[in-house]
């Protein structure tokens, strides 16, 4: 082959490559919602049944190595002999407001939105803003070894990304009354479309009157179980209906990690 020959062929090919390549790139932006990274990641399929479950989360994707070789993960087993007293601390602050919330089944559980930055806790001078909240069904931390019948919690972050979650254990008893404002349009199937709650949502009657808690240091739940999070579980359990938990059950009969090795971590409490 002639020297010209040659370099006409490479670029007869290098410009058909170019081409294909620039298609694909107008294949994609015409694409009318191009997926995004974030949204691609969570598309792996992760579930808590089978070949998806908890202990295979590790190896689902990349990015959930986590989820199997973290050393500070969530939940844990709460053990009194584990728990110490730490005079420093101070029960949490919670500064909720009745706010406008929708509800989203993700297919891993009910997740309330709440709309604004209005809601914050304050943790040892350190102010978290309300995100969201949802439900796990049996309670994912145990006490003493022991679930209780479901578990709420309020996921929180800080302006540099500091992520808080507030742990709520909730057993069969009396019905909570505001709880019906969400239940009454619980999305039954998994969907993207959010379902508005008419009026404002008064979150503050999801929460016990006594605000002593368990901290420690942990992580996520579901993958990618990112470490880093700061977590306050409510001593004192709330109550809801059998009726209202067996809404949720009907939708979700088990969404909870099981518990995770403490591995020498500090499990505190307030005085
Ligand atoms: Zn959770």
């Amino acid at each position: 082959m002639k020297p010209y020959s040659r370099f006409l062929l490479c670029g007869l090919l290098m410009g058909a490559l170019a081409g294909c390549a620039e298609k694909e790139q107008v294949l994609q932006n015409t694409e009318s919602n191009p997926p995004t990274q974030a949204a691609q990641a969570a598309k792996v399929h992760w579930s808590y049944e089978g070949e998806t479950s908890p202990e295979h989360w590790g190896e689902l994707e990349e990015d959930f190595g986590t989820c199997k070789v973290g050393k500070e993960q969530s939940p844990i087993d709460i053990e009194a002999a584990d728990v110490k007293k730490d005079t420093n601390l101070s029960p949490v602050e919670v500064d909720y407001s009745p706010s406008e919330v929708s509800l989203v089944n993700n297919g891993h559980t009910i997740q309330v939105n709440v709309s604004g930055e209005n809601n914050h806790i304050v943790l040892e001078g350190k102010t978290y803003t309300l995100k969201q909240f949802h439900f796990h069904l049996p309670s994912e931390h145990e006490v003493g070894g022991k679930h209780d019948e479901m578990e709420l919690h309020f996921v929180h972050k800080t302006e540099d990304g500091d992520t808080a979650v507030l742990g709520v254990l909730i057993n069969g008893g009396a019905e909570n009354a505001e709880l019906n404002k969400l239940w009454s349009r619980l999305p039954q199937k998994e969907s993207e479309e959010a379902v508005a709650i008419d009026g404002k949502f008064d979150l503050k009657a999801l929460l016990p009157g006594d605000l002593h808690s368990y901290r420690y240091h942990g992580s996520l739940t579901t993958p990618p179980c990112t470490e880093g999070v700061q977590w306050i579980v409510l001593q004192q359990p709330v109550e809801w209906s059998e009726a209202q938990i067996s809404a949720f059950r009907s939708i979700f009969p088990h969404d909870n990690r099981p518990v995770q090795p403490l591995d020498g971590r500090t499990l505190e409490t307030e005085e």
